[in-house]
């Protein structure tokens, strides 16, 4: 490898998040409105082949890591047929999975034999009626049978990723990590962020991570953990157990300067931060023909207009997409 993936700061970005749709079954308040239906086309997504040959790309400059996303990813058509061909690219070392589970039962095992590893599950609450609400509309049985036909599957680690917000379930977290310990899941608590007028809606809700790790400290004891997989939570260990606990705390405690992440959306933008809405389109390169090395060239110039950081806290109207595009 002659060239490396590093943006204009010196991060090292060796880590993609994938988003294969921009449609979801499930809406989500803080992520998209419950009318929304300004999706993209079918004919301007990438095809599984352009996808296969953005990657390739990547991981000739190194990346290793992979996270295929949405929207929800297991709406879009023959996911396992995209995740053996991503599993095949040399380099690729790693291929995770963002996903709400809603159809996780039937595509648990097509998956874990295409290649998927590691599984992040969006989970707010486990009051059924409740869940309902947040999603608007989910059916939380559903998703509790196809984490569990993942676990089954062979899929580890599982996380569960739940948005913490005041009024909605932070009278939950107890009954969250009494739910995912003994079945080996680790629970990681998420910060709000103003992604979308939803995301910004949502910040009425907001909960400092910092104040709840310091709650759940004294009533559960929690000690530093590192934990594999290069994401941006700070792990805690409750004492005498393997249960981890995440925090994620983008607008508390930024974690910019340690960003090795770029995101690909489905019409072929790589978006270079969550909080910027800068893009850089591939799909029209693709379609003009570009050769390997003209779109590693695309590659290198995309990452290099990597912002140096966020401004959520400064600039809370920047982000005006929402999360289900770039996929979190
Ligand atoms: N549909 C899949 C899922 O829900 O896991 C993958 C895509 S979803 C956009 C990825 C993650 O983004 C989820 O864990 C979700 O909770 C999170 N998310 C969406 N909007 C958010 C917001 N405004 N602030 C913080 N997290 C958000
Ligand atoms: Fe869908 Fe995930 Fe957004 Fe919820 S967070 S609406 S499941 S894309």
């Amino acid at each position: 490898m002659s060239q490396q993936l590093t943006d204009n700061f010196g991060r090292r970005i060796d880590y993609l998040r994938l988003s294969v749709t921009d449609r979801c079954d499930l809406r989500c308040q803080y992520c998209m409105p419950k009318d929304f239906k300004d999706f993209a086309e079918p004919g301007g997504w990438l095809s599984y082949e352009e996808i296969t040959r953005v990657v390739m790309a990547f991981a000739r400059l190194g990346l290793r890591h992979l996270r295929i996303t949405g929207g929800e990813p297991l709406v879009r058509r023959d996911l396992p047929i995209l995740v053996r061909e991503l599993a095949a690219i040399p380099g690729i070392e790693d291929i995770s999975l963002s996903s709400n589970c809603t159809r996780m039962e039937k595509l648990a095992r097509p998956l874990a034999e295409a290649g998927v590893r590691r599984l992040n599950v969006s989970l707010d609450s486990l009051r059924p009626e409740r869940y309902r609400e947040i999603t608007g509309g989910g059916k939380l049985d559903k998703v509790l049978r196809g984490i569990e036909a993942a676990r089954e599957a062979g899929m580890a680690p599982i996380k569960i990723n739940t948005v913490a917000m005041a009024g909605f379930n932070d009278d939950e977290f107890d009954e969250l990590i009494d739910y995912c310990a003994p079945r080996g899941y680790t629970l990681r608590l998420i910060e709000t962020m103003p992604v979308g007028e939803t995301g910004r809606k949502a910040l009425g809700s907001y909960l400092d991570l910092g104040k709840v790790r310091k709650r759940l400290a004294r009533s559960r004891g929690l000690e530093p953990a590192a934990m594999p997989g290069a994401g941006p939570a700070r792990y805690y260990r409750i004492p005498g157990s393997d249960t981890t606990i995440g925090f994620i705390t983008p607008i508390s405690q930024h974690f910019c300067e340690t960003c090795n992440r770029v995101r690909l959306s489905c019409e072929g933008d790589i978006f270079t931060c969550l909080g910027d809405e800068h893009r850089y389109g591939l799909i029209q390169p693709l379609r003009d023909g570009c050769s390997d090395d003209e779109l590693l060239e695309h590659v290198l110039a995309a990452v290099r207009t990597k912002p140096e950081r966020h401004e959520f806290n400064e600039n809370q109207e920047k982000v005006v997409r929402f999360m289900s595009m770039t996929g979190g």
